[in-house]
C-alpha cells in the first residue's frame, strides 16, 4: 500500500450490495480501515459496519480527486451488475490516481433445463418483448428502470420496487413495495395468487432474490431475462466477498 499512508490500510469499498457488506464485515475483523461509498438513492439502505459516505463522486475525475484526498490504498467495486456507470468511473479514476482496484462481481444466474427464459440484451429489449390485453407480468428491474415499460400500453404489471418509482409509468399497474431477501413459498404463492404469466428481471446473480426464478420454473413461467452490461475488461475480478478480502490482505503484505 502507498508508503505514506499510514500502517494501517484504508480500503474504500464502493457498495449497495449484500457483497459489500458482507466485505466490510471481513475486512473490519482484520483491522483494515473500511469505507463504505452509497449512491444515496434508498431512503433507508441497509447499513454495513464501519464508515459510511453517501452521494456520487462527480465522475471518474471527482473519484479520482477523492481517492488522493482521502488516501485511498485500494478500491474494491462491489456495485450491482447493472451499476454501468460507476464501475466504468471506478476504472478511470483508479488508472489515473494509481490505486489498485478490484471488482468484486457475483456469478450470474443460469437457466436450467426445463426453464422458458428468454435472453435479452437491455431493457427496451425486454420491453419489446411485452403486451398484449391479457399478459401479466411481474417486473423486478428496480425502480429506476420502470419507465422504460411505460410505452407498454396493454398488458398489466404488478411492479415490485423497494421506493417507489419517480417516472413515467405503464398505463395498468400495481405496485408492491418489498425488500428482499425473498422465499420460495412466498414467491410461488405471489405469482399464482397475480396469475402472473411472464416474469422480467435482470440477470443480477445471488441467493437472494433467486427465489422468484425457482417459482417461475415450478410453474411453468415465460422469464424474460436482461442480460449484464459490459463489464472493463482490464480490472481483475473475484466473484466471493472471501476472496476480495484475501485480495486486501495480499496487497497489505506486499506494502502497496
Ligand atoms: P450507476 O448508474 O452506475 O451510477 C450512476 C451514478 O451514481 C454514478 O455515476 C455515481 O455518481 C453514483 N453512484 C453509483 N453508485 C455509487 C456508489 N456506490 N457510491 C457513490 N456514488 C455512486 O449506478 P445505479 O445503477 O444507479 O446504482 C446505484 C447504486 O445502487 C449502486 O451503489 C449499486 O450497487 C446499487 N444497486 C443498483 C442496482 C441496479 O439494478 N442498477 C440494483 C441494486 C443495487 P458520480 O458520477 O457523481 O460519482
Amino acid at each position: 500500500m502507498n508508503p505514506a499512508s499510514e500502517a494501517t490500510p484504508r480500503v474504500l469499498i464502493l457498495g449497495g450490495t449484500g457483497e459489500a457488506r458482507e466485505l466490510a464485515r471481513l475486512l473490519t475483523e482484520k483491522q483494515i480501515r473500511v469505507i463504505t461509498s452509497l449512491a444515496g438513492r434508498v431512503a433507508d439502505p441497509r447499513l454495513p459496519v464501519g464508515e459510511v459516505r453517501s452521494g456520487g463522486f462527480g465522475g471518474a475525475e471527482g473519484l479520482r480527486e477523492w481517492l488522493v484526498s482521502n488516501g485511498i490504498d485500494a478500491v474494491i467495486d462491489a456495485t450491482h451488475p447493472f451499476a454501468a456507470r460507476i464501475t466504468s468511473n471506478a476504472d478511470a479514476a483508479c488508472r489515473a490516481a494509481g490505486t489498485p482496484l478490484l471488482r468484486l462481481l457475483r456469478p450470474p444466474w443460469r437457466p436450467e433445463p426445463g426453464d422458458r427464459w428468454e435472453s435479452v440484451p437491455d431493457l427496451d429489449a425486454a420491453a419489446a418483448l411485452l403486451g398484449g390485453a391479457d399478459r401479466r407480468i411481474l417486473l423486478t428491474t428496480g425502480r429506476q428502470d420502470v419507465a422504460r415499460f411505460a410505452g407498454v400500453a396493454d398488458a398489466w404489471f404488478l411492479i415490485r420496487v423497494v421506493d417507489p418509482p419517480t417516472g413515467a409509468l405503464p398505463a395498468r399497474h400495481e405496485i408492491l413495495r418489498s425488500r428482499g431477501p425473498y422465499h420460495l413459498a412466498a414467491e410461488r404463492e405471489l405469482l399464482a395468487a397475480n396469475d402472473i404469466d411472464t416474469l422480467v428481471t435482470k440477470n443480477s446473480g445471488g441467493e437472494m432474490t433467486r427465489p422468484k426464478l425457482d417459482a417461475a420454473h415450478e410453474l411453468g413461467i415465460r422469464v424474460i431475462v436482461v442480460e449484464r452490461p459490459q463489464e472493463p475488461a482490464a480490472t481483475p475480478t473475484v466473484d466471493d466477498p472471501v476472496a476480495a478480502a484475501a485480495w486486501v490482505s495480499e496487497l497489505a503484505q506486499l506494502g502497496r
